[in-house]
């Protein structure tokens, strides 16, 4: 019987998904408080559309109260004042607790959002473990500078903590997208106020409550789950934040620019959608490893991925041996209950997700895109119960200026453009209003260097995809958004620059 890396069969984690608890409070100052005015949200499970929990909801009168705590915890402390490695401590034995309670977790992950167990627990929980581990050690190790300003004077450059940090994220990595703003903000002394997506929002409270387990000090995380268009609008026009953290839709992230140009000009990052080209060459070192990336990485998640490498361009010489490749390989993605461990693919998140890809899948029919495997829900994997399982799907002959080649469809959704030359390909792969990240495979040295560079995109994969580490930058270009998650240059958005001057 297949298990997961965590040890633990299809029956053991539905046994445990059956005893879960699941928070039912706000996390405000430091406690579990109740919202204000009582109200919660009924939480669909995908995997078979039951409910799974009622998710306490805030509102602008719990937010503000919210904002509040962080304000009093970051204006008179003590994290910002404490020594930075006092802040180190208290985040890596958040850490070894949230290392503690990895399968409850990765299980809430899974059954809020869909991702197969095994991706929750040995991928998610991993990065999100790394992440906090790595800011908590950063904490201590970053130097201020001086400036040879001449022997009467003395110039100090000093980064300072930017005060309340609202963080405001998606449903598709919820813990480790929520960590890459989480982290770096409370390592350099920031607090937090989070409003995690309405369908990642249990996860983001239980994690936090092992935050006050672990003694991080009142006020310094806060966590309110409500709507987008209500709780979301409040933070991002709230004038005592001093900078947002966004993670999600391109639509979304403008009206956090919007917000912030009404309010206070808080610094407004954006992590926002991706359309990325990943070209394969005649010349790639190995065409199999080529086509069981290209389909992993389209149906990884269930192609909820802001980086999938959606348009697959690849050159005539090897198209058919791709294309057959590519199809032969969607197999393995048939979706199925996220709880067993031999499953491939989950469901999307939820049946808005269903309709929205399905919408995406009629109108590349109509643009005359050749369908060469699924387009629908998948009929044995449980929709029956309401389930949201979408078929692994695949165009060929798509054209470059379409909708498919044009918009996120945030799906197992492949649109496969094929190309002449090395020319062309980039031409299709920077015909994109997006930014965020490219592939490329070939074996010459030179092609990669010399196309990685006329690729616009945040991050290029050459000969491999989704590779990362947390010592590199993750973000966008274009209208996939500013700044950068994960590095050391993540603490820029989350500190002031300051020079002192002083005159000996
Ligand atoms: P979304 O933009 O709908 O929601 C993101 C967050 O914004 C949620 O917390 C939501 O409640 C809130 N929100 C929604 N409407 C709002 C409004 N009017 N005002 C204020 N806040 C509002 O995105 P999603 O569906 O949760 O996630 C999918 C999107 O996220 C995709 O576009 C994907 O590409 C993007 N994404 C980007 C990255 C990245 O790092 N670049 C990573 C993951 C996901």
């Amino acid at each position: 019987m297949a298990k997961t890396t965590a040890g633990h069969s299809h029956e053991d984690w539905t046994r445990m998904a059956a005893d879960l608890r699941f928070p039912t409070s706000l996390l405000i100052d430091g406690k579990q408080s109740s919202p204000s005015a009582g109200a919660s949200f009924t939480h669909l499970a995908p995997r078979d559309g039951s409910p799974l929990a009622e998710v306490p909801a805030g509102d602008e009168h719990d937010l503000d109260r919210a904002i509040s705590a962080a304000r009093r915890a970051f204006d008179e402390g003590p994290w910002p004042q404490y020594p930075p490695r006092r802040r180190k401590e208290l985040m890596l034995r958040w850490a070894d607790l949230i290392d503690e309670h990895r399968d409850e977790l990765a299980l809430m992950v899974s059954l809020e959002m869909g991702k197969p167990i095994d991706d929750a627990w040995g991928i998610e929980l991993r990065a999100v473990l790394a992440t906090y581990r790595w800011y908590a050690e950063l904490a201590d190790k970053e130097l201020d500078e001086s400036s040879p300003v001449g022997a009467d004077d003395l110039a100090l450059i000093t980064r300072e903590p930017v005060g309340v940090v609202g963080v405001v994220t998606p449903w598709n990595f919820p813990l480790t997208l929520s960590a890459w703003k989480i982290a770096p903000a409370l390592a350099v002394g920031c607090t937090v106020v989070h409003k995690p997506s309405e369908y990642s929002s249990l996860s983001a409270l239980r994690i936090a409550e092992l935050a006050i387990e672990a003694g991080i000090p009142d006020g310094v995380l806060n966590v309110v789950p409500g709507r987008g268009s209500t709780l979301g609008r409040h933070l991002g026009l709230h004038p005592r934040v001093d900078a947002l953290a966004f993670t999600g839709s391109t639509t979304v992230g403008r009206a956090y620019l919007e917000y912030s140009a009404q309010s206070n000009l808080k610094r407004t990052w954006l992590e926002l959608g991706g359309k990325s080209g990943n070209i394969i060459l005649p010349d790639a070192p190995d065409l199999d490893a080529a086509i069981a990336t290209a389909a992993w990485g389209i149906f990884f998640n269930a192609g909820q991925m802001c980086t999938a490498p959606s348009r697959l361009i690849v050159h005539q010489d090897v198209a058919d041996e791709v294309i057959a490749g590519v199809v032969a390989r969607a197999a393995e993605y048939q979706p199925g209950d996220p709880l067993d461990p031999a499953v491939g693919m989950g469901p999307l998140a939820s049946s808005a997700r269903m309709a929205d890809v399905r919408e995406h899948v009629e109108r590349a029919l109509q643009d005359g895109a050749e369908l060469l495997l699924g387009g629908g829900a998948s009929e044995t994997s449980g929709v029956a119960t309401g389930g949201c399982f979408f078929e692994p799907t695949i165009f060929a002959g798509v054209s470059p200026d379409s909708a498919l080649a044009q918009q996120e469809v945030f799906g197992p959704v492949l649109a496969i453009v094929t190309v002449k030359d090395d020319d062309e390909a980039v031409r299709v792969a920077n015909n994109s209003d997006y930014g965020l990240a490219a592939g490329l495979w070939t074996s010459n040295l030179s092609t990669a260097h010399r196309l990685s560079r006329r690729l616009k995109a945040g991050t290029v994969w050459v000969n491999c995809y989704e590779e990362g580490d947390l010592t590199v930058p993750f973000g966008g270009y274009k209208l996939s958004g500013n700044g950068r998650d994960k590095s050391r240059h993540a603490l820029e958005k989350y500190t002031e620059l300051k020079t002192t001057f002083i005159h000996l």
